[in-house]
């Protein structure tokens, strides 16, 4: 992975390709940014300019044989820290405190092949406290061969301690047309499918390029949309009962189901506070989300995605998922549709 293959990023590649250069590198960065946005990517192509025999103006050469073995992900000075890099089996994939603990005794020992020693760490953000005070001790002490990234989604969640000894970068999403642009010219995908993915994806190449490859995503966005479409059109609880059995088949795949209802119901509340449908992130589906938006309110709309937003973070919390889908569907369905609520406001 090269600098020059990462469609956008400027400013980060740029200030990565100076450092890389000039060699003065960082002990430790934070690559903060939405999922698929292409943090571990840009991570990866520092890491191999960083290992590169040969680089050419902090860009690495991509055919010495350390270049080779990081497109292999097999070089042995670049290591992405997972739990079971170590050996150490976990329920998820939650960095645990065995796993910093692990990589602290690696650390020191030399680099096998390259002058430096990469450590990626993915979704720092969701190491614990005990294992991020685990961390501080390395990022207080590292040896000069070493370069830790750490990449997070959001930094909120992550010691202050820890900050202060970080190079934080800020990965900034492309807007929706350069992603389509990307979409079309790096994967070859139809432009109007292009536009509708990039659209969805929030400007995230990545998340666009995964959601072109699930085949089954737009056919689950229907089914939810028409549900929605039920539950505020029917005054009866039959559309309420039906969405609930529907969600309650989908613990599997809880992330995408409330990624998708959030599209849907932003835009909701878009076209009901003006925006045209033909702008949506689901423009496909125009008809659709006008017959949903003439059911309800604009404030309806907004309590609609703040219903979501609480129990998305009852899930995030490993609560009952039946019992939360359940709970936010028919909260979804008072609002709408219950009069002593609506008269009470
Ligand atoms: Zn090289």
């Amino acid at each position: 992975m090269k600098f020059s293959d990462i469609y956008g990023l400027e400013n980060v590649k740029e200030r990565l390709r100076r450092a890389a250069e000039s060699g003065r590198v960082s002990h430790a960065y934070l690559f903060e940014g939405i999922r698929g946005v292409g943090k571990m990517t840009a991570a990866q192509a520092f890491a191999s300019a960083l290992v590169c025999e040969h680089p050419k103006g902090g860009e690495s050469c991509g055919v010495c044989h350390g270049c080779v073995m990081c497109e292999a992900g097999s070089h042995p000075d670049i290591r992405v820290v997972k739990n079971s890099l170590y050996g150490i089996e976990k329920k998820t994939d939650i960095l645990a405190v065995e796993t910093i603990r692990a990589m602290k005794k690696e650390i020191y020992l030399k680099p096998y092949i390259a002058d430096r020693k990469i450590y990626i760490i993915p979704k720092a953000d969701t190491m614990v406290e005990q294992a991020q005070n685990s961390l501080l001790k390395i990022l207080e002490e590292p040896p000069a061969y070493c370069v830790l990234i750490l990449l997070c989604e959001s930094s909120g969640a992550l010691l202050p301690t820890v900050m202060s000894r970080v190079v934080k970068l800020s990965l900034t999403p492309l807007s929706a047309d350069d992603t389509a642009d990307c979409l079309i010219e790096k994967f070859g995908i139809e432009q109007t499918r292009a536009t509708l993915f990039a659209r969805m994806s929030g400007g995230s190449v990545g998340r666009a390029v995964e959601l072109s490859e699930d085949e089954d995503f737009l056919k689950t966005r229907d089914e939810l949309a028409n549900y929605l479409l039920r539950l505020v059109s029917e005054r009866g609880s039959v559309a309420m009962y039906d969405f609930s059995k529907y969600l309650k088949g989908t613990k599997k795949q809880s992330g995408r189901i409330f990624e998708i209802l959030e599209t849907l119901l932003r835009d909701m509340m878009l076209i009901c506070h003006g925006k045209s449908a033909e702008d949506a992130a689901n423009a496909d589906r125009v008809e659709l989300l006008t017959d949903l938006c003439g059911k309800i309110t604009p404030l309806i709309s907004i309590e609609f995605i703040e219903i979501l937003d609480k129990y998305r973070r009852f899930t995030d919390q490993n609560v009952n998922y039946n019992m939360t889908v359940q709970c936010m569907v028919m909260e979804w369905w008072e609002r709408t549709h219950d009069r002593d609520y609506r008269n009470k406001i």
